[in-house]
């Protein structure tokens, strides 16, 4: 027997409509490259959404054509977050850090027919525009930087685009139309590309407003450090239009300082960014009215414990470590503890701080042997590779031939992460399968050894590689970054991890570096440090 309910669809319209009705005196702030923040309210974003899905119908843009952004987070950017999905089209987030042939490959891969650029981005993508095939219009944003326009192309104005435009009504019958796509950074080979529906991303967006996830809702500031180019912002962007909260958009100024001003300035609720954020924040708050801040959802790369517990001394707030990839939307776990772990001390919350956390109500999670893909016991002792499944997962590549391996037999994503998971049902990843240090048969975490080396007051970062060895095949080198105006040896770097760490995973050697490379979306690119330090000679110990 069926039920008796309306089937309606799932679709972006109805979170936009909800924000243009009863939040239009609600604010975006967006920092601008003249240092300067504009504010407008949720009313004329509204309108001018709708005037540039017009515009978008004007330009001749498909009815399913991918819309391309290369655009900071701001409030143009939010614009075309709505207009694109909301009248059938597919945005498509291009991350503005990529590798200038991956920028090239997922345009044309994509096949996107039209590129909103922000001015200050001209540079970057200007010496690229003559290698995208399917594009027919750029349209820059002016966001107050004086790049100049690259020669031998033509491009529209946004303001002149939008203005004196009708509005466009929304209508979205199909809730699994594609509403949106990215493409994973690549760390290696070429990107590949997820589509988003509207049915995962309302979902998905419902899921970030849970009380147990990030529970954003109408008093909230949000400030997405994480950008809108980086598997969604997180949703918050979504989730901060359908629940109506204030949004904090950093645009080009997303230095440390400028971050912490906007914190403290606009009396921001939420901030979410990766621990490298996080970690160059941290100073510029000290001794700053952030009494307004209530949480700090971090996720993307391992949060490390001493990160959290520095916030939670300095701030009174620990951070709220959450769990995801590109291919899940990307919010599938986060690390809020429950009331059960309430009589636990200190130390022992922040351990549980420092793990990925539970699975999000919707997202289901599993370990799997590695060899024979049985699902193992939750025993957090059990290693495995960690698999995912739910309505905002995944389940193909679009147009790849690399997909088939990605997925098992029964459907569920292969994350590449190896994970264990605790009888509380608490996710803590490993490491990821490329970055494990495989010591003779053994591995040896990665993860876990740069978060006790990072424990150390004098360390500013720190990560850590397996480097060819001859008898254990790998061996840990630590490659570690010192605050400045500290000291620090090899020797005492290893004493400080004897007892912290099993014997057998102390690293082989230590190297002081300047800094750790990053990626694209700011995580440590251990595949650059591999690179530098292949040929490193080990000591014998
Ligand atoms: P990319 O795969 O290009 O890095 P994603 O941002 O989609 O792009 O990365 C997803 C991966 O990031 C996960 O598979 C995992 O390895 C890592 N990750 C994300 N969040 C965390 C976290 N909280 N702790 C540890 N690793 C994380």
């Amino acid at each position: 027997m069926l039920g008796t309910m309306q089937d309606r669809p799932l679709a972006l319209p109805h979170i936009f409509e909800r924000a243009e009705k009863f939040f239009p005196h609600k604010e975006i702030v967006t920092g601008t490259a003249t240092g300067e923040r504009r504010r407008r309210s949720y009313g004329d974003w509204a309108a001018r959404t709708r005037q540039l899905a017009t515009a978008l119908d004007d330009l001749g843009i498909s009815p399913d054509g991918r819309v391309a952004t290369f655009c900071w987070n701001t409030d143009n950017h939010l614009e075309l977050y709505f207009a694109a999905p909301c009248s059938g089209r597919v945005l498509h987030t291009l991350n503005i850090r990529l590798f200038p042939e991956q920028v090239t490959y997922i345009v044309n891969h994509a096949e996107d027919e039209v590129i909103f650029i922000d001015r200050s981005l001209l540079g970057l993508i200007g010496p690229l525009l003559g290698t995208f095939e399917t594009v027919r219009h750029l349209v820059v944003i002016d966001d107050g930087a004086p790049t100049e326009f690259p020669d031998g192309h033509d491009f529209l104005e946004y303001e002149d685009l939008i203005s004196g435009r009708e509005p466009a009504e929304f209508a979205i019958e199909d809730e699994n139309r594609a509403a949106s796509m990215c493409y994973t950074s690549g760390t290696t080979g070429n990107p590949k590309g997820v589509v988003y529906t509207h049915r995962s991303t309302y979902l998905h967006t419902m899921a970030a407003m849970l009380a147990d996830t990030i529970g954003t809702c109408e008093r909230d500031v949000i400030l997405p450090v994480v950008p809108m180019f980086h598997a969604n912002a997180w949703g918050l962007a979504h989730a901060a239009v359908a629940s109506g909260a204030d949004l904090v958009m950093p645009g080009p100024q997303m230095t440390p300082p400028a971050i912490a001003d906007m914190i403290v300035e606009e009396k921001v609720t939420l901030a979410a960014g990766v621990p490298t954020i996080w970690m160059g924040v941290l100073p510029e708050l000290k001794g700053r009215d952030t009494s307004a801040l209530r949480t700090i959802p971090c996720g993307g790369s391992a949060v490390p414990k001493s990160l959290s517990e520095a916030y939670r001394e300095q701030l009174g707030l620990p951070i709220l470590q959450a769990w995801g990839m590109t291919e899940t939307s990307p919010v599938a776990s986060v690390a809020g503890l429950t009331s059960a772990m309430d009589d636990l001390d200190e130390d022992a919350k922040a351990d549980l701080r420092a793990a990925q956390g539970m699975a999000v109500m919707g997202v289901e999670l599993r370990v799997a042997d590695q060899v024979t893909g049985e699902s193992l016991p939750w025993d957090g002792e059990s290693q495995g590779e960690l698999q995912a499944a739910g309505p905002w997962v995944t389940a193909d590549y679009y147009n790849d031939d690399r997909a088939p391996q990605s997925f098992t037999d029964d459907g569920w994503l292969r994350t590449g992460d190896v994970a264990v998971i605790t009888p509380e049902g608490f996710v803590r990843i490993v490491d990821r399968t490329k970055d494990v240090v495989k010591s003779g048969g053994e591995w040896i975490s990665s993860v876990e050894l740069e978060n006790e080396i990072m424990s150390h007051p004098a360390v500013a970062e720190a990560a850590v590689i397996g480097v060819p060895h001859p008898k254990w095949s790998e061996r840990p080198l630590a490659c570690v970054v010192v605050v400045e105006g500290e000291q620090l040896t090899r020797e005492e770097v290893l004493d400080y991890l004897d007892g912290r760490v099993a014997k057998w995973w102390l690293p082989d050697d230590v190297v002081f570096i300047d800094e750790v490379p990053k990626t694209s979306v700011g995580k440590f690119s251990k595949k650059d440090l591999r690179e530098r330090f292949a040929d490193h000679e080990l000591p014998e110990t």
